[in-house]
């Protein structure tokens, strides 16, 4: 896999093309798209990139997408994961024209399946997995007709219909297509149509005993709908054949199929089934931990679907695979929130007490700051400035560096918003931490005052008067390893989880954080963007970090 950076150039891309192409030759009036998740687990971030894609060609070419659940495996499928995918889809702001499931197609494959059954096209075979696959033979050799091959179609038909009533435990027979057992494609050597599963469906409940296989499904499904492009991940292209022999047998109408690469990001691994092992494991709180790369754990975390539309757009449409690096996706986040969040003072764990020897005690003033400085006219908070504030430990350095503009011995520092303060004094405890600054401010620089007077530096503080404590949730990389999908043989994915993911912290904040009703993350001014979680309560805000302020990424 090559690592891919994002290019700013922006031609076409291959399925672009291809819509044009065929708008311009009348092939379709109009596109029709589709998403075809299968409800076995929550989406993530490879699907919001399918769903950008489906949904974006059909907006941009004057089209539609339909939303259709591919489900035909009734043991992994639930309407949980129905429910989920839709609010997902419709989070990121897209709109289905309209919603099906390939099982309200069940008796319509069945029918079809009946029509190749009576053309002798498929038969029912009674071979088990294993001799089915043995007798598959290997690319290199071809495999052998099964001993069932040439059951009559009236013999046939009669086994079908007693394997759909229920005759016949699972794994006793299936209906494969009858093709050619030594096609140069092993997908052609009489793929399975139909297998037996005495399960209940999440919609048809235990109507059918006999499940459609995906090949025999997907581009019927199509078909039905009249997709005109149905996309999909390049794993798929050994498929197409099959999907269009299918079709081109059943004489319906001739959807085709395209693939893509998939995304796949550094850092993350993204299979449902191994998310679902997560999940199940412990190993995160849930599919909805914002340390997960699932649509519903990136939205907790403070993701935006605007950030997530950059995020595709600035990938593309690839026809190889590629490795997408974990930092292009933080910088799209911060290239929204920058410019949309609101700005907030919040101060980390173990700060250092400032008290302005100075101020009236008990006195408080009102500042005024703006919500988001890029529009200094806009909507403001009131910061409440008291004689004792709470600084971040990290802007006092004792002996500091001549380049150091933060506080220090003697030094100035503008306290954001208000006034410039000098530190006069600095007192320990017995072990010789810093516990406490005594300072002054000077009057004259009240920002209102109309004469400007500039230090160096300026630094956020919380009036400890007033500040609110915050238990914030600051995460890393859920692994330690950037090819998750390329590790050792003898090694597991879980191997390499990050012990460090996961880190709780408190913050003090000013008071107008928690009345902040923006709806998206905001930014802790000179710290990162936080986003509130849902285990928040009055009494006990919770912050989850989206993303840091900045990152030495660039491209
Ligand atoms: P997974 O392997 O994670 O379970 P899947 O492909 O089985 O994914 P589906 O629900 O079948 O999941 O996928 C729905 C659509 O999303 C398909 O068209 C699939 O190609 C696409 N898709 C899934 N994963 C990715 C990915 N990583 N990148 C791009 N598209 C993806
Ligand atoms: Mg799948």
């Amino acid at each position: 896999m090559e690592e891919v950076k994002a290019t700013e150039e922006k031609k076409l891309n291959f399925l672009e093309e291809i819509i044009e192409n065929d708008l311009a030759e009348g092939k379709f009036k109009t596109i029709l798209t589709r998403f075809p998740p299968e409800p076995n687990g929550y989406l993530h971030l490879g699907h919001a990139k399918s769903i950008c894609l489906n949904f974006g060609l059909a907006q941009k070419y004057g089209g539609a997408t339909n939303l259709r659940f591919d489900d035909t495996n009734p043991v992994k499928e639930d309407t949980e994961y129905v429910d989920s995918i839709k609010q997902d889809i419709q989070w990121l702001g897209f709109n289905w024209a309209e919603e099906h499931y390939a099982s309200d197609y069940f008796d319509q494959l069945y029918e079809w399946a009946e029509k190749m059954i009576n053309e002798g096209l498929a038969y029912v075979d009674d071979q088990t997995q294993e001799e089915i696959r043995i007798g598959r033979g290997t690319v290199q050799t071809p495999g052998t007709n099964s001993p069932y091959r040439d059951r009559t179609p009236e013999e046939n038909l009669r086994i079908f219909r007693e394997m759909r009533d229920g005759k016949y435990p699972d794994g006793a027979k299936v209906l494969r297509a009858k093709i050619d057992m030594a096609h140069p494609n092993m997908m052609f050597r009489d793929p399975i149509m139909y297998r037996i599963i005495h399960a209940s469906h999440h919609r048809t409940g235990d109507k059918w005993c006999i499940y459609p296989m995906y090949d025999y499904t997907h581009g019927q499904s199509d078909s039905i709908e009249n997709i005109t492009h149905s996309i999909c991940t390049l794993e798929f292209d050994v498929h197409r054949p099959l999907y269009d022999w299918f079709i081109k047998t059943l004489d319906i109408f001739p959807s085709h199929q395209y693939e893509f690469a998939r995304l796949n990001l550094t850092y993350t691994v993204m299979s449902k089934r191994k998310l679902l092992e997560l999940v199940q494991k412990g190993l995160v709180s849930g599919w909805d931990d914002p340390r997960m790369p699932t649509i519903c754990g990136i939205r907790r975390r403070g993701y935006t679907p605007r950030a997530l539309k950059i995020f595709c757009d600035k990938i593309g449409v690839a026809k190889r695979e590629q490795l997408i690096d974990l930092q292009l996706l933080e910088w799209c986040v911060r290239q929204d929130l920058n410019e949309r969040s609101n700005r907030y003072m919040v101060v980390s764990d173990d700060p250092i007490k400032l008290t302005i020897t100075n101020w009236e005690a008990g006195k408080t003033e009102w500042f005024e700051a703006p919500l988001n400085p890029a529009e200094p006219d806009g909507a403001k908070r009131r910061v409440p400035f008291t004689g004792s504030l709470w600084i971040d430990r990290a802007d006092f350095m004792e002996d500091a560096p001549a380049k150091f503009f933060r506080l220090k011995p003697g030094g100035e520092v503008r306290l954001k918003y208000t006034y410039i303060a000098k530190c006069e004094e600095v007192i320990k405890d017995e072990n010789g931490k810093v516990v406490e600054l005594k300072c002054t401010i000077d009057p004259s620089t009240h920002p209102a005052s109309g004469q400007w007077r500039s230090v160096k530096g300026t630094i956020h503080w919380v009036s400890a008067d007033y500040a609110k404590e915050l238990e914030l949730r600051v995460y890393d990389k859920l692994f330690t390893e950037p090819q998750m999908g390329n590790i050792p043989e003898d090694k597991d994915y879980k191997d390499y989880l990050n012990p460090e993911s996961l880190v709780v912290t408190k913050g003090l904040a000013e008071p107008a954080l928690l009345e902040d009703n923006s709806g998206i993350a905001v930014q802790f001014e000179r710290v990162g963007y936080f986003f509130t979680d849902p285990d928040s309560t009055p009494d006990h805000p919770v912050f989850n970090k989206t993303t840091a302020l900045k990152d030495s990424f660039k491209f």
